[in-house]
C-alpha cells in the first residue's frame, strides 16, 4: 500500500464494517434458528473500537452486546446505542447505581451484587434483568447450581427479573477433545431446570462463545455469546482443526476485520554490520536499507515481536530488525525497491497479495491473537471502512 489514503495520521485501525457483517451473518446461518445473538464487545470490541463495531452489530440485528464493565455500559450509551447490554463482569455497588437501568442485564455470581440491584430497582421503581452464572467446570467467575438456585429464588423476591442464565466453558479453544465441555453442559442443563423449577421459564440461557456456536448446536440453548470470531479469528488452530475434523471441508469462511497502517517515518542507509537500535541486537550482514515507523509497544505492538515479525510494504515483506521500542519500529527493507518516506506500511492487515495475521504475530510474540487485538491501543484513531 503506499497510496496517500488521508487520514493526515501516522497510524491507525481499519475495520471493515462488510466483514463485521458477514461474520455476523456466518453465525446466523450456524446456529439453530431463534438463537439470539449477543455480540462481545468487551476489550474495546476486541482492539476494533467498541463504538464502531457495536453500531455495525446493532445495524446487523443483534439481540445484545456483552461488556465487562460499567465504563462500556457508558461509552454505549453516550454514543446513543440503545441495544440491551449484558455486563459479564463484577460492578461496585457504585457502578451498579451509576450505569443500571433496565435495559442493562448484570450477570450474577455474588449475592452481595444481587442484593445491591434489588435495591437499586426498589429505589427507580424498576425491574431489572439478572442473568445467573453458573460455574460448571470452569473454576472462574459464577456459582454452584446449588447457589444459583438460591439466587434465582431471592433475585425473584427482590423484585429482580431473572432474565437469563449462563455459564462459560473451560476447555473447547485448547483441544480437539471436548469430554470436559460435554460434561458442562451436562451440568449446565441440569442447572438451568432447577432453576426453571424453582422460578420459571428464563428467556435467556447462554453458555457458547465463539468455539462452541462453531463447534456445537447442543450449546445454542436461546442465545451465544460470540467475540472473537465476530471479528473474523478463528479462536485457535484446535477449534479450526475440530470444525474440519467433523466437516472435513473448510466451510467458515471467517474475514478478519481490522487492519492496522502506520507511515514510515525515515528512510535511511546503514553499512554492513551496524547495529540497530537498542541493545545493538540486530547486526546487518551488508549494506542495508532500513525504514523508521513511528508505532511501538505503547501503541500495542508487542516488544516481544522484536527481531521477528514482519511488516508491509508495497505489497512486500519487511523483516523488523532489532528492538521494538515504546514508538518506534525499525524495518529492514533492502529488498522492497522505492520505499520513501510517507508510505503506508501495514502492520496487520492485507497488502497486495501479502498478508500479516494477527494470529502470526501472536505466535511468533508467544500469545494468543485475542490479545494481540485487545492490547491494540484505544489511542489508535479508528475507521470504518
Ligand atoms: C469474552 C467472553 C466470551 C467471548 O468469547 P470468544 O471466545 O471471544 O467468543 C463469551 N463469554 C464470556 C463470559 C466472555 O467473557
Amino acid at each position: 500500500m503506499n497510496d496517500d489514503v488521508g487520514t493526515g495520521l501516522t497510524t491507525w485501525i481499519e475495520v471493515s464494517a462488510a466483514a463485521l457483517r458477514n461474520n455476523l451473518q456466518l453465525f446466523r446461518s450456524l446456529l439453530t434458528p431463534g438463537t439470539a445473538l449477543l455480540a462481545v464487545v468487551k476489550a474495546n470490541g476486541y482492539g476494533h473500537g467498541l463504538e464502531h463495531v457495536a453500531r455495525t452489530c446493532a445495524g446487523a440485528g443483534v439481540e445484545m452486546l456483552g461488556v465487562h464493565g460499567a465504563a462500556e455500559v457508558l461509552a454505549l450509551r453516550r454514543a446513543g446505542l440503545e441495544l440491551p447490554v449484558l455486563v459479564m463482569g463484577y460492578l461496585t455497588a457504585t457502578q451498579v447505581e451509576q450505569v443500571v437501568d433496565p435495559g442493562v442485564h448484570v450477570l450474577v455470581s455474588s449475592r452481595r451484587v444481587l442484593d445491591v440491584l434489588g435495591a437499586h430497582a426498589a429505589r427507580h421503581g424498576s425491574s431489572l434483568a439478572v442473568h445467573l452464572k453458573v460455574d460448571t467446570g470452569t473454576h472462574r467467575q459464577g456459582v454452584t447450581p446449588d447457589e444459583a438456585v438460591h439466587l434465582a429464588r431471592e433475585a425473584t423476591r427482590l423484585g429482580l427479573r431473572v432474565a437469563g442464565v449462563a455459564t462459560h466453558f473451560a476447555n473447547i479453544e485448547d483441544t480437539t477433545d471436548h469430554s470436559y465441555a460435554r460434561g458442562q453442559l451436562d451440568r449446565f442443563r441440569a442447572a438451568v431446570a432447577a432453576v426453571e423449577e424453582a422460578v420459571g421459564p428464563v428467556p435467556h440461557v447462554h453458555a457458547a462463545c465463539s468455539a462452541a456456536a462453531l463447534l456445537f448446536r447442543e450449546a445454542d440453548f436461546s442465545m451465544a455469546r460470540v467475540g472473537i470470531s465476530l471479528y473474523g479469528h478463528w479462536p485457535s488452530k484446535e477449534t479450526h482443526l475440530s470444525w474440519l475434523l467433523a466437516h472435513g471441508r473448510d466451510g467458515v469462511k471467517l474475514e478478519p476485520a481490522l487492519s492496522w497502517r502506520v507511515v514510515v517515518g525515515q528512510v535511511k542507509d546503514v553499512p554492513r554490520g551496524s547495529p540497530i537500535g537498542y541493545g545493538l541486537t540486530f547486526r546487518p550482514t551488508r549494506a542495508s536499507r532500513i525504514a523508521v515507523l513511528p508505532v511501538g509497544y505503547a501503541d500495542g505492538y508487542p516488544r516481544s515481536l522484536s527481531n521477528r515479525a514482519s511488516v508491509l510494504l508495497r505489497g512486500c515483506r519487511a523483516p523488523v530488525v532489532g528492538r521494538v521500542c515504546m514508538d518506534i519500529v525499525m524495518v529492514d527493507v533492502t529488498d522492497v525497491p522505492g520505499v520513501a518516506e510517507g508510505d503506508v506500511a501495514t502492520l496487520i492487515g492485507r497488502d497486495g497479495e501479502e498478508w500479516v495475521t494477527a494470529e502470526e504475530l501472536a505466535e511468533l510474540a508467544g500469545t494468543i491473537n485475542y490479545e494481540v487485538l485487545a492490547r491494540l491501543s484505544p489511542d489508535v484513531p479508528r475507521f470504518l471502512v
